[in-house]
């Protein structure tokens, strides 16, 4: 069974499960018990556990749980639904299937990977206006330096490399003798 991959045989057998991804992990509030938290955390390797309520196991033993079956008649149900000949080499449907829910997996990684990293810059930027944004005299100061940043960034291109009359000029300029007083 382990060329399915077991969120393909979640979304079969248990669809109303919601998942989210943990690191590697995916983790879910547990179908075998009340669970507040999720408990239920899917490994890389396939195999699940539940914190909460001690279930754990692979795919088999997870849908004869759902279904209430025997292991080996789970494994016969995958086998038949997912289009495996049991004990033989999967056929070119279950291929497929397998090839797709790969491709899924990682199309989703790639966009979760994204997400967290425009996640974490978003969050810097949230974060450090939050700091900043004390007050409304906070947020004037601010909206004051962003309407003058490309001001700022000539002064100091002429600071650094200008000639001296440059210097000068920008030396005697309101905004800057203000702020070097
Ligand atoms: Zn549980």
């Amino acid at each position: 069974m382990k060329e399915i991959p077991i969120e393909a045989v979640l979304t079969r057998y248990l669809p109303a499960m919601e998942f989210k991804r943990s690191g590697s992990r995916l983790v879910a509030k547990c179908p075998f018990h009340g669970d507040k938290t999720p408990s239920f955390t899917i490994f890389p390797d396939g195999g699940f556990k539940c914190f909460g309520c001690g279930a754990g196991g692979d795919s088999v033993t997870l849908v004869a749980r759902a279904l209430g079956i025997r292991p080996v008649e789970a494994a016969r149900q995958i086998a038949a639904d997912f289009g495996l000949p049991v004990g033989g080499r999967p056929g070119p449907e279950a291929r497929r299937r397998v090839r797709e829910a790969k491709e899924q997996r990682e199309a989703k990684q790639m966009l979760d990977a994204l997400c967290n990293h425009a996640y974490q810059r978003l969050c810097l930027v949230a974060r450090s206006l939050e700091k900043s944004l004390t007050s409304y005299e906070a947020y004037e100061n601010l909206a004051f330096w962003v309407h003058r940043q490309e001001q700022l960034e000539i002064y100091l291109d002429i600071l650094s490399d200008g000639d001296e009359k440059k210097k000068v000029h920008v030396l005697n300029e309101s905004l800057v003798k203000k702020l070097c007083s």
